[in-house]
Order: structure tokens, then C-alpha cells, then sequence
């Protein structure tokens, strides 16, 4: 039976990175610019790898689907980027975020990973200030902090509501510094089509240039992807419209294990749904809970007449509001992980407490902090989430509480990765959301650009050392070879096929049909029943797409729709995964919420017993179900127990 190797160092949990870069392998810098590495994605863990792996010496080559790198998805990130400095002094230290972070994923994460991406926080912080990213200062020149979701310190460092974009604009300078000195090598509007697989190892992709739509061949020594996360299966998310789960499946199909596919985050603060014609969801950042109280009314006449608009909510006295987190949670209050205060407002709508036209909503509500610190410091902190809500929504949040939802925004799941980032094929590595590696069945709130950073700043450029000091002696292949020519072909049939489809369907409309299903019977509560519903109507998505869906066009051209039908032809793949995964975990954890196992009062129950283990599924053949594989989760250095915000 395969084992699964995570390779994780001996020692004590603090010196296992320390352990591992002291004994690993280096490649000089004569043998590095022999060697050729292949990165796709330009997000922050994709650009951040490929400028640090080209100023070690490595010869990169750098693809992304936009037109340039800065417009990578993670230029949305809006809140922060946690790190344990402990500049508040407020009781912050490494293991008190490696705690909070396993904690917070319902000990469902790596012991070891987790504490690496804790203990190398602290670095991000400093790189990213070298680089010039303009971090909020307090009064007197010091980085700002604030709190987000799981935490009871503040240790999240932020530039307004766009810590995304400063971040990328960091990187991207140190990427734009290898593309000037001819180390990386950019190519924009390229979109990785398959990995090419030679005795066993990853050795370059194929990849389509969007704007001819020709297919054309890449070696590299070792694959890179960063190619982010697969929320957008649910069609409506609060991800970029690019954001796809391809690269991911091109990697499972050809032997990586797709690592628990069924966590997904909803995330607690969205604007909510507003009709049927609406193709993105827009995200409150969750810093706002610093500030913003959550409430619904304690009546439910109140409720009503506000759905009816016959009652607004500022005429709602202050002892009718029911502040459902702060009662249920004291200790964490609004700042409850994303999971619990999800599921909370779903609960208070189900059972008939709603606002907005929908009863799909609850408030957010800044009046006590706009008393409290006065209408300018709120402005400073939120002023551009603010200026967003009032675009969209066309109420002024400084006036009215802002209305939210939960939407899907994150995915924990991804490409199964060991201790050094590489999957279960030799040479191919995932870094970023695209792997699953260290956010268990919930992340926290600021932890992903934490996570894509350490991924790319620094634990690649060591780790991958270590598989590429043993490949000094492997020329550059010739993309003529057998196995380029054989990944290009079968590339290109796909192609044909859905061209050749000439439906009445479009692709925006099947993949509608999709994400219905999923957020219906796949979304915030699952059970045996709705996952079973979900794999029936899937198969019926699966049939429709690649019977009667339609192409204009020609392949071999500009073509969005092509470009479009090919990434949901890839989400139903995982839709249909992520359900599988789902009815097979038969406990809840995290975002994985299982209706027949919750505690007396409505919070996850986990199963530690038979579930204590990261689901890697492999891939057995077209039409074939895939079979599971189990990493064991061993804690040394935390007790498992409950969760408790209380
Ligand atoms: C609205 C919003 C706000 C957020 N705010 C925060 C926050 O405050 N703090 C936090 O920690 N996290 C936040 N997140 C999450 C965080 O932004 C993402 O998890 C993170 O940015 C992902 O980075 P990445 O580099 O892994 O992938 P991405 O940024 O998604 O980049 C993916 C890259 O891969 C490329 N690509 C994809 N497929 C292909 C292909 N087949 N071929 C070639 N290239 C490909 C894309 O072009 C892109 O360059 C937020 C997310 C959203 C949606």
C-alpha cells in the first residue's frame, strides 16, 4: 500500500526548521544558473518565489494568466498579514500563533508546518518593510497592529484595506529587479494547460498563449504552482473571476493527491447576494469586526418589518439588538474564527431574524465605534472598505449599519504538499493557497498572504535546494521529446472536444448551474443526504457540459469562452471531488460542518478518533472513482480538545 511520506525533520517542534536547514542540500551558485525552474502563477506566492529563486541564481520562468503579474488575485486581499512580533506587548509569541493557527483549523493542520509558518512570520514583516511596503504606523512611527478572527492579540499588520495590493506591489518590484537582469524569464497571458511527467518526474508544462491560443512546450528541472484556490467552483465567491482550480487538476490527473478537498472557508462578512444576474460576490474585509458590532433584531416582528421596509435599523433601541456574537461568545465577541461566526449568522437567518430583502443579512454596525473614537478614525482605518460598501450597496455605512453575509472565499484544500512543499510527484512543488498545507479545516483570518509569503520568501528557496542538488547532473531537455509531444496532444483533443460540442449551453450558465449545487448541498451545512444529492445533480452538470455546452470562435485564437469552458470543465471535476470528500468525513471540523455531528449546542463535533488525518485522494482513470490515501495528523505539542471561543 502507498505510504504517505511528510517528511517531517526529527527534533523538538521549535529546531525542526533549524534541523532541516542546517542538513540540507545546497546547489552552488555555478549549478544554479544550469538549472531551470519552472513557476507558475504570479500571486504573492508565486512572484515572491520566483524573484527569491532567481536571486539565489536559478534560471525561472514565471507565467500567469493576466496581462501582468500585479493583477494576481491576491491584489484583493484587503485586511492584513499576521506575524508574531508582539509589538503591542500584548502577550503575542511564535507558539501562541502556531497555537491560535492549529487551534483555529480544528486540528486538522501539520503540527510542524504550522509552527515553521509561525516562526518565520516574523521575517515576512521585515522583508516586506525593506521592500517599501507602507504598513500603517501608530502616532509615533511604529507598525500598527490590529485583531482579527481566532485571536485574543492584535498581531496583524495591515495598509489600510489594501494589504493585498501593497504586498504584490513588493514583490512585484523584486520580480521586475530578475525580469530587468534576464533571471526570470515573464510570460504573461499564458495559462498552464498539463505538467509533463518524464521517468517518474515533474519536467515542464504545456501551456496555451491566450492571445494566439497555440499550444507551446516549457522544460524545467523542477515545477512550480502557485497557481491559487478553487473557490470560484462555487461560481459565486468572493474571488477574482480568473481564480481557477486547472493547474491543480492537470496536477491530479497526472498522479499528485488532491489533500481535503471539501475545506472551503465562507467567509462571515460579505455583501450579500442581490439578484439572480450577479456574477461576483464583493468582501467586507474581516478587519472590520476591530471595530464593527454584529446584531440582528431581537424581535422577530422587528425582523419582518425590516424585510417589509417598513422599519430602518437605526430605529432599533440599543437593548432590542441582539449582539448574537458577543452573547454567544464572550471571550472572542465579534472576533470569532470565520467557521463560528458563519454558521452563526446562519443560524439567527434560518430561524427567521434576518434583514435586508432577502432576510439573507445581519448588521454591521460601527455607530458605537464611530462614539466612541469619532467618525475620522474609523475613516482613517476602513475609509476605502467604506467608500466600496457605499459604490455597491448605495447606503452610507457611516450613516446605517452595513448589511453582510457569509460567501465562499477561501479553500484550504488543495495539491497534498510533504514538509518541503513538494506533492507526490518528484520535482513538482505547490506553494500558496494551490496547496493545503497549513490551515487544517479553517483558516484564519490574515493567515493566507502569511502563508503564500513564507511559502515563497522563504521556505521554498531552501527546500527546493534539496531536490535540485541531486539534478545538477540532468541536462535541459528537449521539449521534442516523446512525453511533451504526448502532453500536447492530449491537450489539444480536449481542446477539439468541447469545440466540437456546438451546444445550445453557455459556460457562465452550466457553471451557474454548478455553483447552485454546490452551495445548496455542499455549502455552510452538509449531511449524508444533500452530498448525495450533490454527486447525483453533478453527474447531470458533468453530462450537460460535455453534451451542450457551446464555443464561438476557434481554438487557435483569442477566445475567452474557450478559456472559460476549459476552467469549469475542471470545477466540476472538483465539485464532484470536494462532495466525496465531504460525505466520507463523517464528523465536523472547521468549515466542513456535517449536520448529524454538532454539539448540543450547535458547534462541530470532530472525530478525532477515526478522522485524525489529512484525505489525500488519487487519481485512478477518467470515469473511475479515486481512491483515498491517509496522512496521519500526530499532535506532540498541542492537546486536541473542543474548540472554545467561550
Ligand atoms: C477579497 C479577498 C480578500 C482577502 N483578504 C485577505 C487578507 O486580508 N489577508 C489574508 O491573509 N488573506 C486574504 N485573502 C486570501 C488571499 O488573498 C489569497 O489566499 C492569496 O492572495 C492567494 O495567493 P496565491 O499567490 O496563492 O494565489 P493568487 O493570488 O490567486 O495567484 C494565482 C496566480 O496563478 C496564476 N494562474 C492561475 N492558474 C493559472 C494557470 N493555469 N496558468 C498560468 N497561471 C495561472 C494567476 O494568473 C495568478 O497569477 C483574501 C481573499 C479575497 C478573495
Amino acid at each position: 500500500m502507498t505510504q504517505i511520506n511528510s517528511k517531517i525533520p526529527q527534533g523538538p517542534l521549535a529546531q525542526k526548521w533549524s534541523n532541516y536547514k542546517a542538513s540540507q542540500k545546497l546547489v552552488n551558485p555555478a549549478n544554479k544558473r544550469r538549472l531551470d525552474i519552472i513557476v507558475v502563477g504570479t500571486g504573492l506566492a508565486g512572484a515572491s518565489a520566483a524573484a527569491s529563486l532567481a536571486e539565489l541564481g536559478f534560471n525561472v520562468l514565471n507565467f500567469c494568466i493576466q496581462d501582468s503579474p500585479r493583477r494576481a488575485h491576491s491584489i484583493a486581499a484587503q485586511g492584513g498579514i499576521n506575524a508574531a512580533k508582539n509589538y503591542p506587548n500584548d502577550g503575542d509569541s511564535v507558539f501562541r500563533l502556531f497555537y491560535d493557527t492549529i487551534k483555529g483549523g480544528d486540528y486538522r493542520a501539520r503540527e510542524a508546518n504550522v509552527y515553521r509558518l509561525a516562526e518565520v512570520s516574523n521575517s515576512i514583516i521585515d522583508q516586506c518593510v525593506a521592500q517599501g511596503v507602507p504598513f500603517a504606523r501608530e502616532y509615533g512611527g511604529l507598525l500598527d497592529n490590529r485583531s482579527f478572527g481566532g485571536a485574543q492579540v492584535s498581531r496583524t499588520f495591515y495598509a489600510k484595506g489594501q494589504t493585498g495590493q501593497q504586498l504584490l506591489l513588493g514583490a512585484y518590484s523584486a520580480l521586475s529587479r530578475q525580469i530587468s537582469k534576464g533571471s526570470v524569464k515573464l510570460h504573461t497571458r499564458y495559462e498552464m494547460m498539463d505538467v509533463v511527467v518524464i521517468d517518474g518526474k515533474a519536467r515542464g508544462i504545456i501551456a496555451r498563449n491566450l492571445r494566439t491560443g497555440r499550444l507551446e512546450r516549457f522544460f524545467g528541472h523542477a515545477v512550480v504552482i502557485a497557481t491559487g484556490g478553487y473557490g470560484n467552483t462555487f461560481f459565486l465567491s468572493t474571488n477574482a473571476m480568473g481564480s481557477n482550480g486547472s493547474a491543480v487538476m492537470q496536477c491530479f490527473r497526472k498522479g499528485a493527491y488532491f489533500a481535503n478537498p471539501c475545506y472551503a472557508q465562507i467567509h462571515p462578512t460579505c455583501i450579500p447576494v442581490h439578484g439572480e444576474f450577479q456574477s461576483k460576490l464583493t468582501l467586507m474585509s474581516e478587519s472590520l469586526r476591530n471595530d464593527g458590532r454584529i446584531w440582528v433584531p431581537k424581535k422577530k416582528e422587528d425582523a419582518e418589518a425590516i424585510r417589509a421596509g417598513k422599519l430602518k435599523p437605526i430605529q432599533i433601541p440599543e437593548d432590542e439588538r441582539d449582539y448574537y456574537l458577543e452573547r454567544r461568545y464572550p471571550a472572542f465577541g465579534n472576533l470569532v474564527p470565520r467557521d463560528v461566526a458563519s454558521r452563526a449568522a446562519k443560524e439567527r437567518c434560518d430561524a427567521g431574524f434576518g434583514v435586508g430583502a432577502t432576510g439573507l443579512a445581519v448588521y454591521l454596525d460601527f455607530s458605537e465605534a464611530i462614539n466612541r473614537l469619532g467618525r475620522d478614525v474609523v475613516e482613517a482605518r476602513y475609509g476605502n472598505l467604506f467608500q466600496m460598501y457605499y459604490k455597491i450597496v448605495d447606503e452610507d455605512p457611516y450613516e446605517t449599519p452595513m448589511m453582510i453575509y457569509p460567501a465562499i472565499h477561501y479553500t484550504m484544500g488543495g495539491i497534498w504538499v510533504d514538509y518541503e512543499c513538494m506533492t507526490s510527484i518528484e520535482g513538482l512543488f505547490a506553494i500558496g493557497e494551490a496547496n493545503f498545507s497549513d490551515h487544517g479545516a479553517n483558516r484564519l483570518g490574515a493567515s493566507a498572504l502569511m502563508q503564500g509569503l513564507a511559502d515563497g520568501y522563504f521556505v521554498l528557496p531552501y527546500t527546493i535546494q534539496n531536490y535540485l542538488a541531486d539534478e545538477i547532473r540532468t541536462p535541459r531537455m528537449s521539449t521534442e521529446l516523446t512525453e511533451f509531444a504526448q502532453a500536447e496532444g492530449a491537450v489539444q483533443s480536449r481542446i477539439q472536444k468541447i469545440m466540437a460540442i456546438k451546444g445550445n449551453r453557455s459556460v457562465d450558465s452550466i457553471h451557474k448551474q454548478l455553483g447552485l449545487i454546490m452551495w445548496e448541498f455542499v455549502g455552510m451545512s452538509r449531511s449524508k443526504e444533500s452530498l448525495q444529492e450533490a454527486l447525483d445533480g453533478i453527474i447531470q452538470v458533468k453530462h450537460e457540459f460535455w453534451t451542450n455546452v457551446f464555443i464561438p470562435g476557434e481554438s487557435e485564437d483569442l477566445n475567452v469562452e474557450l478559456e472559460k469552458a476549459l476552467r469549469v470543465a475542471d470545477f466540476i471535476e472538483i465539485g464532484e471531488l470536494m462532495a466525496r470528500d465531504a460525505l466520507h468525513r463523517e464528523e465536523s471540523c472547521g468549515g466542513h460542518f456535517r449536520i448529524e455531528y454538532q454539539t448540543g449546542d450547535g458547534e462541530a463535533l470532530r472525530d478525532d478518533d477515526n478522522f485524525s488525518y489529512v484525505a489525500c485522494w488519487k487519481y485512478e482513470g477518467d470515469g473511475k472513482e479515486p481512491s483515498l490515501l491517509k496522512e496521519p495528523l500526530v499532535y506532540e505539542s498541542v492537546h486536541m480538545q473542543q474548540r472554545n471561543y467561550k
